[in-house]
């Protein structure tokens, strides 16, 4: 580790090393969660055609009178004919306004009036022009941009999407993100645990993180604690997959094989260790268009620069922001600076009247506390210093 560089300084290396993915047609029933990779424009307008709001009778608008029901017009099914004054057209919620008629009287402001001449009749109030309809294109007009390029997909898109007339939508492709969980102490979750070993949290915590962020993990292997086999299985992941995310072995100890095997690999450094707690021995190269990133072992530091680092990598390669929200809050409780890096505390946030204020997750804030980011809906930066950072100083967010 030659010179730690700053959160921001590391995320922009990252992104300077992205080059998009491409893009593919993906059918409305499975592009939950995708990024739109082309605006998508109304070749329709939405409602299509004037219609009603109100089950009642379309009319022509004025003064109120009896008027004959000369018809019905129900959704899907216009009345064909005119409305013409004197008369009135039997109507329901979301059916076609017929020609003629100029306002919607809802039913419940009718009376029915008995059987005279040829049919009904019923009795209306006054009406204003345009009462309860409708107009056409009055949710989206004709050639409006309605979903922008990089928008991620989500149950209103796709809704909106659907009354387009929108049998698919263009997104971009999907990164493919091999896993790699390095230790010999790591045990698969579901089978008994021998003395000195752990069982591995990273390879699942980190799958889902990938899937949060839109890629697809190609799988999860546990990579033993020696140089051969660190580097079959790097060598196999970055033939297949995009991203490569090895977690632990990055350090420096006499069993950390990760970087000399992604050197040996032809996987150039774009950084080495990060101004950051927890999360410093964190690493990232290239080979061509692939990205390899080494995260640390301890849980919490692989969660966390897998938030800081990967995830915006991965937004990217679909052309989505990498950014996660910022915002500020107060701190709730004093918190010890760090003399060198600057940390990213896992907190909840709450509202006060003074605004959002951040609560430490767990008092222990250790890298190997998982249990630290449970119930996290932030990070919190406390910039590095001497002494700590009082109660009520307002601090950076970032919304996880
Ligand atoms: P390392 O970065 O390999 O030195 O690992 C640092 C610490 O993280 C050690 O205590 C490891 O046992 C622990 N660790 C590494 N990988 C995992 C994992 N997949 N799940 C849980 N703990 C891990
Ligand atoms: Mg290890």
């Amino acid at each position: 580790m030659t010179e730690l560089i700053t959160i921001d300084e590391a995320r922009g290396r990252v992104l300077e090393a992205v080059t998009r993915l491409g893009d593919e047609p993906v059918p409305l029933g499975a592009a939950l969660g995708r990024v739109l990779a082309k605006d998508v424009t109304s070749a329709v307008a939405v409602p299509p055609f004037d219609s009603s709001a109100m089950d009642g009778f379309a009319v022509v608008a004025g003064p109120g009178g009896e008027l004959d029901v000369v018809g019905e017009a129900r959704a899907g099914h216009p009345y064909s004919g005119v409305v013409a004054p004197g008369t009135a057209v039997r109507i329901s919620t979301g059916a076609l306004v017929p020609d003629g008629a100029t306002a919607v009287t809802p039913v419940e402001r009718t009376t029915a009036v008995k059987e005279h001449g040829s049919g009904d009749a019923v009795s209306v109030p006054d009406t204003a022009p345009g009462a309860n309809i409708r107009r056409a294109g009055e949710d989206i007009p004709l050639n409006a941009v309605v979903l922008r390029t990089g928008a991620r997909l989500g149950p209103a898109e796709l809704g909106v999407a659907a009354s387009l007339g929108r049998a698919e939508l263009r997104c971009a492709i999907q990164p493919r993100v091999a896993i790699l969980v390095t230790g010999d102490e790591l045990t698969e979750p579901g089978t008994p645990l021998a003395t000195g070993r752990i069982y591995g949290s990273n390879g699942i915590a980190l799958a889902a993180q990938v899937e949060r962020a839109g890629g697809v993990p190609t799988g999860r292997t546990t990579v033993p604690d020696d140089r051969d086999g660190t580097r079959a299985a790097i060598a196999e992941a970055l033939e297949d997959a995009d991203v490569v995310v090895i977690s632990g072995g990055v350090s420096v100890g006499p069993h950390d094989h990760v970087k000399p095997a992604l050197r040996e690999l032809g996987v150039e450094e774009r950084f080495w260790g990060v101004r950051l707690r927890p999360g410093k021995p964190v690493w990232f190269g290239t080979r061509g268009d692939r990205l390899a990133f080494g995260l640390p072992g301890n849980p919490v530091s692989a969660m966390v620069t897998f938030h800081l680092f990967a995830r915006p990598a991965l937004a990217a390669l679909q052309g989505g922001a990498p950014d996660a929200p910022r915002s500020h809050a107060r701190l709730a409780e004093p918190i010890r600076r760090n003399p060198e890096r600057e940390q990213a505390i896992r907190v909840r946030l709450a509202q006060s009247e003074d605004g959002p204020v951040a609560r430490l997750t767990t008092g222990a804030q250790g890298s190997h506390v998982l249990t630290s980011m449970l119930g996290a809906d932030a990070l919190a930066f406390i910039a590095p210093g001497e002494g700590e950072a009082a109660p009520g100083e307002r601090v950076e967010v970032e919304l996880l």
